[in-house]
């Protein structure tokens, strides 16, 4: 396996919580990388954002996300942290930092309905990712 170069892609998010959808942002970091058989990992950097796949065919499916999270964590429960975004926190834990992606023949063999997200919990914010591919 050889060091791949760590790609840095910048994110502007508009709302508060927010699924952006990097599918094509990483696919052509993936395709810049000249990897044909390997891995794709994406990391976000951040502790109220993190990054998930899921569907990205039917755009109800993002929004029921955001309401499903919404509900699960409570907006105050007497939250100790001075910064105020401690539900944020809670929601980037739980959907993760980072995916990893097979690719196969310069392609990333997501399925049919499935696209990568990254997922702001405090934003409006500039963010980003770090894409790194790896040759197998
Ligand atoms: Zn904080």
């Amino acid at each position: 396996m050889s060091d791949p170069d760590l790609i840095s892609l910048p994110l502007k998010t508009r709302g508060r919580i927010e699924l952006l959808d990097v599918t094509d942002l990483v696919r052509g970091a993936v395709s810049r990388s000249g990897v044909l058989n390997g891995l794709c990992h994406v990391f976000s950097p951040h502790t109220t954002a993190a990054v998930t796949i899921n569907e990205n065919a039917d755009p109800d499916v993002k929004g029921d996300m955001i309401m499903a999270l919404d509900n699960m964590v409570p907006l105050d429960i007497g939250y100790k942290h001075s910064e105020g975004n401690s539900r944020a926190h809670v929601m980037a834990s739980l959907i993760g930092s980072s995916v990893t992606v097979c690719v196969q023949e310069g392609r990333m063999t997501l399925g049919t309905w499935q696209g990568i997200y990254f997922c702001e919990f405090d934003g409006p914010r500039s963010r980003k990712i770090y894409v790194s591919v790896f040759e197998r």
